[in-house]
């Protein structure tokens, strides 16, 4: 049987000893001294960490509050100078949504980020795990910040059977039962870094965890073994072709519609993305226009609910209706397009 207060206790202990040090936090010393994180950060670094990693989302963090320091900065800049700095972070309706957020923050709170998580919840694109992490990060709240790290933490300590994703309603009410008003920011954070550097996800260092006493799943002998997960359904495979039209040094762009995938951004030309695959006449029928279309090659890249065969058809020539673009300003193209446009132009490079 856990005792609570002691895990607490113990977590805690281990977090003020050896907090990581994350551009975006204010350590434990100074989070007792009553100084609270700037919310506009700690949010800022909630929405780029969700599916990516401290090391790749640091530099982003740090260019981001560099050019727009605050959240009324972030809300007066035009979309596309926005989307083009987080290209290479992945999942572009985070990026959207960002947006959308500082603006209802600038618009209708005068910048000011609302204190509770009720408050959070109620702007638009914030979820429930971000409402709950800047409440009780910035604001230290004790709200129940429950994120796959926390959740394969419970799944161990409490070994539980039940499998994911069903399993996670249990997950969070243990995690749940174990916030108190005492130090909510700097629970959450203990609970963050003891998944991240001590109950990592493949091979957990029990032998350096503050909690292991605790630990069902470490007395079981095979803690690596939880999260149980429910057997994984195949991800659909699609396959398109991506047209590289060049002028020069330049290359046709264009910008994707608003809504859907990667909605917004700019892009290089493509036919529809479909279950089967483009033979030479398709794909030549499918071109954004006229022209000596030649193959060469082709790239995989995997989204999260899919993956995707595009074959590159590389051609010079000139039209309107593009985004003419040069080679050295395709940086900032979404990592599926950066590929296939330096796969396809990597013999004129
Ligand atoms: Fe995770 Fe091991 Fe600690 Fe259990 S003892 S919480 S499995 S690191």
């Amino acid at each position: 049987m856990v005792n609570a207060e002691t895990l607490r206790a113990k977590l805690l202990a281990w977090y003020d000893a050896g907090a990581r040090d994350l551009a975006w936090r204010v350590g434990p010393a100074d989070n007792r001294a009553g100084v609270r994180a700037d919310p506009y950060r700690v949010w800022l670094s909630e929405v780029m960490l969700q599916q990516t990693t401290v090391p790749h989302a640091t530099p982003y963090f740090l260019k981001f509050t560099a050019r727009w320091p605050t959240v009324m900065d972030l809300a007066a800049e035009e979309d596309g100078e926005v989307m083009a700095a987080w290209a290479g972070l992945g999942y572009y309706a985070r990026a959207r949504n960002l947006l959308a957020c500082a603006r209802a923050v600038a618009r209708d709170h005068g910048g000011v980020f609302p204190n509770s998580e009720e408050g959070l919840r109620a702007l638009p694109g914030l979820g429930p795990y971000t409402a709950a992490a800047v409440s009780a990060i910035a604001f230290d709240r004790p709200t129940n910040v429950v994120d796959g790290n926390v959740e394969r933490v419970m799944s161990r300590l409490f070994a539980i059977e039940e499998a994911l994703p069903d399993g996670k309603t249990e997950l969070k009410r243990l995690a749940g039962a174990l916030v108190r008003d005492e130090r909510p920011g700097d629970w959450a954070q203990a609970l963050m870094d003891l998944g991240a550097t001590v109950c990592r996800p493949k091979s957990p260092l029990c032998d350096r965890c503050p909690v292991s006493e605790f630990c069902a799943g470490l007395a079981g002998g095979e803690p690596e073994t939880y999260p149980r997960k429910a057997a994984k359904v195949a991800r659909p495979h699609r396959n398109g072709v991506a047209y590289i039209l060049t002028r020069g040094h330049e290359v046709a762009l264009i910008r994707r519609p608003p809504k859907g995938l990667l909605g917004g951004m700019l892009a290089l030309p493509t036919s529809d993305w479909r279950a089967i695959g483009w033979d030479d006449q398709e794909a030549l029928a499918a071109a954004p226009v006229g022209a000596d279309w030649r193959a060469v090659g082709e790239v995989e890249h995997v989204f999260t609910h899919f993956s995707l065969t595009l074959r590159l058809l590389r051609a010079d020539g000139d039209a309107d209706g593009f985004i003419w673009t040069p080679r050295a300003g395709l940086d900032a193209l979404p990592s599926v397009f950066l590929k296939a446009a330096r796969a396809g132009l990597s013999n004129l490079l």
